[in-house]
């Protein structure tokens, strides 16, 4: 069992690689329509709450997400936002 609940580098960077640097936010309720047009470079990966994008997991852990490919969702900071205040 992995000991971190967090992404790895690696699934991070894979995840990054898939969606081409573009969030993957498929919500509607964030003014975008299921598409939000942000793009990114790995280098705006945020390290704060202000701009950039971050590692979402689709499953919460709490819900026994695991930090795997197809649970890490690339959002830019404001969509993934939403989502938790939403969640
Ligand atoms: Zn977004
Ligand atoms: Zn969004």
């Amino acid at each position: 069992m992995p000991t971190s609940v967090e992404f790895p580098e690696d699934i991070v960077r894979a995840a990054f690689e898939r969606c081409g640097g573009q969030c993957e936010c498929e919500l509607h309720g964030c003014g975008h329509k299921g598409e939000c047009p942000q793009i990114f470079t790995y280098e705006d990966r945020a390290t704060s709450n202000q701009k950039g994008w971050q590692a979402h997991h689709r499953k919460p852990v709490k819900d026994g997400g695991l930090p795997t490919l197809e649970n890490c969702q690339i959002l830019c900071v404001s969509c993934h936002a939403t989502f938790h205040l939403s969640a």
